[in-house]
């Protein structure tokens, strides 16, 4: 097995490795560490979780720690899709710099212009940005990348999916055609697979196996359900993703809730606080303070349910989650993948539910054919019990809220989805109302022990079975 000792580090990061308790490099930190520090092109298949940040800042501060950088002209760039992966990297990057003497600039939106422009004039070896925000510094006469001798492009497929391709294809062309690329991606869409092409010279590529398509330690399941009428369906989903998260009682200590639009990663955490569960939201609209306050507490353990979309949760690093929800199918079937490996991580068990709507079943088979196995069908926890009280005691309110309250919060939920609705009208779905009646709706399927939702007259066989004998088999 390789040694970090192994791979030609400087002594001093490899003090810090040390420290930090790294025993052994990771496979992705094993095949582009050498390359890199070879001073060649890298491209690295690999998703977060899989060590891939030290795989380039490793090499990257190895290769600075000789040299000055000049003002105004960083000596290399670090390009992140989001804020927080760009503020997870620059924190990557302080643990194995300390004992390096580099400077490094954080240049994302959110944070005064004023601050960033005083640390670029000095001189930086590394900036770590947002590509919108470089071009708008580069665009104020701010910044020179005409020294820039290391370019690392982080998550690459996530750059596509966010539009950000053509920044990064001019940035690319901002900076020396002599400079090395390490170029990292999950997955290699045909656009991306151009770019590399087009800006990668003869690069070593090291592609690490995807961590969550075998997740033998992930137990995964979905409830099929159909709300009683649409106009009730997303306050109804938000009773059943209550439900779900009581059922696992104490075994769930924390948790991270995907939904797949901005406007319900708002609606499902203010939900959840309103019957006392102890949630935040996380996204893109909200100003960087509250993501970064929220994200701390999340790490440190005083905030337990962190309600998410995906482009915020992408590549951030949270070490123990017991559990995923996916209070929405993602539309990406690769979305799954990242999202469900948030839990089960360094051989923990971890469980991901996933809710599915009719409207969501495309997109669940998708899934099911990326990922290779059929995900099990679990049963409404709705169903079993007569009144919606749960005696989870998760941390929630044991009892529901009074009558009065749920007239007035149903009124609510009715209104929020209305607001949905017309938020979001292509994705209004063309046949759900009336197909197959409203009678195939959760409150009415319930057949006694035999509980099926949202199936109609077909139901496969091994919906017969318990979650567990799903799992088990
Ligand atoms: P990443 O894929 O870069 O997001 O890293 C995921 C997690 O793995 C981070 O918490 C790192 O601190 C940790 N990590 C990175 N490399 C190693 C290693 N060689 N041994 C143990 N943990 C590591």
């Amino acid at each position: 097995m390789t040694k970090f000792s192994d791979l030609n580090l400087n002594p001093k990061v490899l003090k810090a490795i040390d420290e930090a308790g790294y025993e052994s490099p990771t496979p992705i930190q094993a095949g582009a560490i050498p390359p890199a520090l070879e001073g060649k092109d890298v491209l690295g298949i690999a998703q977060t979780g899989t060590g891939k940040t030290a795989s380039f800042t490793l090499p990257l501060i190895t290769q600075l720690a000789r040299g000055r950088a000049r003002a105004r002209m960083p000596r290399s760039l670090v390009l992140c899709p989001t804020r927080e992966l760009a503020a997870q990297v620059a924190e990557n990057f302080d643990t194995y710099a300390k004992y390096v003497k580099l400077t490094k600039a954080l240049l994302i939106g959110g944070v005064s212009f004023k601050e960033q422009d005083l640390l670029i004039d000095k001189g930086v070896d590394v900036l770590i940005a947002t590509p919108g925000r470089l071009l708008d510094h580069f665009e104020r006469g701010k910044l020179i990348l005409n020294d820039v001798k290391v370019m690392v492009v982080d998550e690459a497929d996530r750059m596509l999916d966010m539009g950000f391709i053509p920044d990064i294809e001019r940035i690319f062309g901002l900076t020396p055609f002599t400079r090395q690329t390490l170029f990292f991606s999950a997955t290699m869409a045909p656009e991306i697979e151009r770019i590399t092409n087009t800006f990668l010279s003869a690069p070593e590529r090291i592609e690490v196996a995807r961590q969550a398509t075998t997740g033998e330690n992930i137990a995964q399941g979905v409830v099929m359900f159909k709300g009683s009428r649409r106009d009730r369906e997303a306050s109804e989903k938000r009773k059943l993703l209550r439900a779900l998260i009581d059922a696992e009682g104490e075994k769930c200590t924390n948790a991270i809730v995907f939904c797949n639009r901005k406007v319900d990663v708002d609606i499902v955490a203010k939900s959840l606080k309103k019957y006392g569960y102890d949630a935040a939201p996380i996204h893109g609209d909200l100003d960087q303070s509250q993501r970064t306050r929220t994200l701390d507490g999340f790490r440190e353990g005083t905030l337990r349910f962190l309600v998410a979309s995906d482009v915020a949760a992408r590549g951030l690093d949270v070490p123990a989650v017991s559990h995923v929800f996916n209070f929405d199918v993602p539309s990406h079937a690769e979305d799954y993948v990242h999202r469900i490996g948030r839990t089960g991580r360094a051989g923990r068990d971890g469980k991901a539910m996933m809710i599915c709507i009719p409207r969501d079943e495309k997109n669940l088979a998708d899934i099911e054919k990326l990922v290779q196995r059929e995900i099990p069908r679990m049963d409404n926890p709705l169903k079993s019990d007569k009144p919606e009280k749960t005696s989870g005691g998760t941390g929630a309110k044991t009892e529901d809220p009074p009558k009065k309250t749920r007239s007035r919060s149903r009124k609510k939920d009715e209104a929020e989805t209305q607001q949905i609705a017309n938020g979001t009208p292509e994705e209004a779905p063309k046949r759900s109302r009336g197909r197959r009646g409203s009678g195939g709706g959760a409150d009415k399927s319930d057949r006694g022990g035999n509980k099926v939702v949202g199936l109609g007259d077909h139901t496969p066989e091994f919906i017969g079975l318990s979650f567990k004998e799903r799992i088990a088999g």
